[in-house]
């Protein structure tokens, strides 16, 4: 049932197995530049933490710390004992690197591979990674779970669409790794192609690394015809296996013996009430090459209460909503893209794409959004298609408060990127 008993300890046990770990933490972080500048100026040692709450002691770190200590200013070794370095995809400014020992690679490795497998993917199965390798870690991230779990794994990359089917055929892949943006295009890409998915092996498909709602996900599965589970991690702490659904498909398992989660209110820093949405913060618990205390995600979710049917007793987290620094503001009301996607999606008539666009009318914000509409409901009859935008902008509206500009453009017509798509232009300057 469970890759690993840690999964399953009881919380108590589990509480008791995280206030050591962060201990040993503080202790290793110690021996960084960076924080042994911090953490000495604020008198902290590894006897300030005796239990999980001391965490509470510690500075945060944020992102900017990160690119001011770029490259070596976090390692908490010598630069001889690392074997490995990613960075990240820097969607909000400038990357930030990660470095990884030797044992940061095969502790990855095995929470990646108990992530695969608490959604039902097995050692007899094949996997396919459809995601870029490179400094992306969804390339070598999955792959090395994949490995750990015993999966041939099938180093695809993203993109050449017509390739990436001819491999899931001739090696019976049932696993594919895949982002969500890309998802949509290759299922597309089968419709156009006329390759009917129930024809395929592919039963599971790991989606992740961005952004997406519910609504995606219904369309993921029900296009490619198989489960669709959400992954989420970032390359500050390691990369995916942060925290992946089971098979209930109701929240995303934390791990929380490799990393101390907490949920802030991202202006005051204290913790939400449980059940409220605020800003993830995580603390490495188990990195020996460079972990980080208290990290400010600046991603949005809460967690999801109660126990998960699976018996796993790692807290659940929703998916996440979008990131603090996502926020839109237009005309004084906040607006986070996955509003907009939520509404989209929801419409039959909405394809797998759209682009929000930020611009200026005279003085005032203004915001456009492009909408790619099925082929079948993309008539010729002008009228209808005015009535379809003006029902698509009040929906808009009843879920943002703003009226946007709504544009309907043909499928396929908004250009798509290998990678996590960008979901939003600012032109206003
Ligand atoms: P990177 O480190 O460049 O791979 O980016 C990590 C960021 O991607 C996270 O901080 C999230 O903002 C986003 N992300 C990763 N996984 C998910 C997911 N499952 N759902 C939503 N956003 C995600
Ligand atoms: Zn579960």
């Amino acid at each position: 049932m469970y890759f690993d008993p840690v999964e399953t300890l009881p919380r108590q046990e589990l509480e008791q197995l995280q206030a050591k770990r962060l201990k040993n933490t503080v202790a290793v972080a110690l021996n960084s530049p960076y924080y042994s500048r911090v953490l000495n100026a604020a008198g902290i040692s590894p006897d300030s933490i005796t239990s999980v709450a001391d965490v509470k002691k510690l500075p945060f770190t944020t992102k900017d710390d990160l690119r001011a200590e770029y490259p070596y200013g976090m390692l908490s070794r010598p630069l001889e004992d690392f074997i490995r370095l990613h960075a990240s995809s820097g969607t909000t400014g400038t990357p930030t690197a990660v470095f990884y020992t030797d044992e940061d690679i095969r502790e990855w490795a095995a929470l990646m591979a108990r992530s695969m497998y608490a959604c039902g993917v097995r050692k007899s199965d094949v996997l396919q990674n459809m995601s870029g390798y490179g400094l992306f870690t969804g390339g070598l991230g999955i792959h090395y779970g994949s490995e750990r779990l015993g999966c041939l794994t099938v180093p695809a990359g993203a993109g050449n669409s017509k390739r990436q089917v001819k491999l899931i055929r001739d090696f019976n892949v049932t696993v594919a790794h895949i982002i969500p943006s890309y998802a949509l295009y290759f299922a597309e890409f089968l419709q156009s192609e006329g390759i009917d998915p129930a024809s395929l092996p592919l039963r599971i498909a790991l989606i992740g690394a961005e952004p997406h709602t519910e609504e995606i996900r219904k369309r993921i599965e029900q296009m490619l015809q198989l489960k669709a589970y959400n992954s989420y991690g970032l390359s500050e702490m390691n990369g995916p296996g942060v925290a992946f659904e089971c098979t209930e498909q109701s929240g995303m398992h934390v791990w929380e013996d490799a990393f101390l989660i907490e949920i802030i209110n991202p202006e005051t820093g204290e913790d939400v009430a449980e059940g409220e949405v605020g800003e993830v913060v995580m603390t490495n618990l188990t990195r020996q090459g460079m972990p980080l205390i208290r990290y400010r995600t600046r991603d949005l979710t809460r967690f999801v209460p109660g126990d998960c049917a699976c018996g796993r007793t790692h807290r659940r987290i929703d998916r996440i909503q979008g990131r603090a620094d996502d926020m839109l503001i237009i005309k004084g009301v906040n607006i986070y893209p996955m509003q907009i996607e939520q509404t989209l999606m929801s419409l039959p008539e909405v394809g797998q794409n759209y682009l929000i666009e930020l611009f200026h009318e005279g003085t005032m914000d203004q915001i456009r959004v492009k909408v790619e509409i099925r082929e079948e409901f993309f008539v010729e009859d002008m009228r209808e298609l005015q009535a379809l935008q003006k029902r698509i902008a009040t929906r808009l509206r009843d879920e943002i408060l703003v009226t946007p500009r709504v544009e309907l453009v043909q499928s396929e017509s908004i250009p798509k990127t290998e990678g996590k798509a960008m979901r939003v232009k600012d032109l206003r300057n």
